[in-house]
């Protein structure tokens, strides 16, 4: 029983009852869930106590996250106790008066023994609230198969608005009485001023088709997006569900960026595949304390990306020119980070546990699975194009996973992935992909597999000024430095954060009333007068060099037909193999 009255407090109040509880019942409650991220749920429970039969009972605390009740067996063992859910966004529980947004994996515990037992969940309201949740059941109970699909799906309480469609899908070659239909449910809890729920309705349902046309599978009967457009405050971004995905953004990037929620959109619901169902055996059982050892995220996350961009293209949602911006971007951001040389895109997916800790995440330390696994979706789709003349494509590859792992109720391995590319393009050389491009560090040949799509790349190098410091307007309206790069020249000339500038090459600071450094030019030498702790000190050091990459895409005239064939299948999803094989 979980009661949602608590909304001053923030308190989620749970009773656990446990029927038919032997002596020593043990309950546990996860460390991470949603994101790769140890993030000890345990913080935000109090005031445990238990009964066995209607009495007070004994209680042990085992360990930081685990409890015991008494050494006898109960008819009926119940926990009490609350969880503190103040924390908004999709990866999050809040507890408000406004609404109630639960991660359940922050709220209830599971038995370490008998995690695979059915369960059944009751909610109490605040009067008027409504509730919604992608597991099955009416009015306010539900219940799930066992623990992990329980908490694989977010609760929203509140005063939302509710929408529908139904999704239709006829398998390509059947005929229109093979129609598989679902519901599709969008739960919107936002300002009504700020969304058009026939625009966003319009967009998600030509996502939804195209994706269920791509895979060629309708695996629910009901799939529910969460959706929040906060004006202000909660982390942001989308998380997926067996059966539905959460997902909050900006309300100001609803306006201003256009084509941002269809991304996140096209990106979840791709995830009803590609690593919910099609699920690697490396994230399975779910390890609820010490997390998964896992090398294929670059797989579930990266080419979820990727599928993201070429299904928005299909759907029309995106025009030719974007989507190859966009994949120009992708690789921008690459090329950018100075840990692709050491990093690998399956090491960067096996470190996602480190991306809570801010210095991580330098350029320096790290690169995205989701960056890199992205653009390795693209080449290994080129690849595939080239090697087998357009006969086959990654769309195949996930299809053949989808059929021969996620149907079956099969996880697969990394080398049942790379036999199902071998299998589709016999020629394609898997091994060494793999080898230069997954497991190592090698730079990715773009040029080599754009141009099996009949495509240019045009580099442009531009060399910015990089000064090696910042400085802000401080309080007395003055130019004051508040950080200095580590290695910069500035440091090495003495630069401290809170020196006041004075002057740059005898011209005084701030020059005009919004105060701004000097636009330098690289490598030139400045000479800076600045005052610390009352005394003027003169710096003298050479402005330093920002090397930026930008790629731009381009269609190759003279491309020729086998080169078209690729550039085809690639952005509209299509092969040159006999119709229905889809
Ligand atoms: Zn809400
Ligand atoms: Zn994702």
């Amino acid at each position: 029983m979980v009661d949602l009255r608590a909304t001053q407090a923030h308190l989620v109040q749970v009773t656990m009852n446990i029927p038919d509880a032997s002596a020593g019942t043990e309950i546990q409650i996860p460390t991470w869930n949603c994101l790769y991220q140890i993030r000890d749920f345990v913080k935000n429970v109090q005031d445990m106590k238990d009964d066995c039969d209607g009495q007070p009972a004994e209680l042990n605390r085992e360990d930081l996250n685990t409890w015991r009740g008494p050494n006898r067996s109960c008819s009926d063992l119940a926990f009490h106790y609350s969880v503190y859910a103040a924390a908004d966004g999709p990866f999050d529980s809040m507890l408000d008066g406004h609404h109630s947004f639960l991660n359940l994996a922050m709220i209830l515990f599971y038995l370490p023994r008998e995690r695979n037992r059915p369960v059944y969940v009751k909610f109490h309201v605040p009067a008027g609230w409504k509730l919604a949740s992608c597991l099955e059941g009416e009015g306010d109970e539900f219940q799930a198969a066992n623990y992990d699909a329980l908490v694989d799906s977010p609760v929203e309480a509140g005063h939302f608005e509710d929408f529908a469609y139904t999704q239709g899908f006829i398998p390509t070659g059947a005929s229109a009485a093979d129609i598989k239909r679902a519901t599709i449910r969008l739960i919107i809890d936002a300002d009504r001023a700020d969304y058009s729920p026939g625009r966003i309705l319009s967009s998600i349902q030509k996502i939804t088709t195209e994706e269920t046309t791509l895979m060629q599978d309708l695996p629910f009967h009901r799939y529910t997006f969460v959706l929040h457009f906060p004006r202000d405050g909660g982390s942001t971004g989308g998380m997926e569900h067996r059966d539905g995905a959460a997902i909050a953004i900006p309300a100001s990037a609803l306006h201003d960026n256009e084509g941002y929620l269809e991304s996140i959109v096209a990106h979840e619901f791709f995830h009803a595949w590609n690593v919910k169902r099609i699920r690697p055996q490396s994230l399975e059982p779910v390890d609820y304390i010490n997390g998964n050892d896992t090398r294929d995220l670059w797989l579930c996350e990266g080419v979820t990306n990727a599928y993201a961009q070429l299904v928005l293209l299909r759907a029309d949602l995106l025009d030719r020119n974007t989507f190859y911006a966009r994949v120009a971007g992708a690789m921008e951001i690459l090329q950018s980070r100075n840990g692709r040389r050491f990093q690998s895109a399956e090491t960067s997916g096996r470190e996602a546990w480190l991306e809570k800790y801010s210095d991580y995440n330098r350029s320096q330390r790290s690169i995205s699975y989701y960056n890199k696994g992205e653009l390795l979706g693209y080449l290994l789709d080129l690849g595939v194009r080239h090697a087998s003349q357009n006969l086959a494509g990654l769309d195949d590859v996930m299809r053949r996973l989808n059929q021969d792992f996620a149907r079956r109720g099969r996880f697969y391995t990394f080398a049942d992935f790379r036999s199902i590319i071998t299998q589709l393009a016999p020629t394609f050389d898997t091994n060494r992909f793999f080898e230069d491009y997954v497991q190592g560090t090698r730079e990715l040949d773009y040029l080599t597999y754009l141009g099996y799509a009949g495509l240019l790349l045009a580099t442009h190098v531009a060399e910015l000024p990089l000064p090696g410091f910042s400085a802000t307007r401080n309080s007395v309206g003055l130019l004051q430095v508040d950080s200095v790069d580590d290695g910069s020249a500035a440091q090495r000339a003495g630069l401290e954060p809170g020196d006041v500038l004075i002057s740059a090459d005898g011209d005084p600071l701030p020059a005009g009333p919004n105060p701004t450094l000097p636009s330098w030019r690289p490598t030139q030498t400045v000479e800076l007068r600045i005052v610390r702790e009352g005394k003027t000190h003169v710096l003298r050091f050479r402005i330093g060099v920002n090397r930026q990459i930008s790629f731009q895409i381009e269609e190759d005239p003279q491309a020729r037909p086998e080169q078209l064939r690729v550039r085809e299948g690639w952005l509209k999803g299509a092969t040159n193999s006999s119709s229905g094989n889809r």
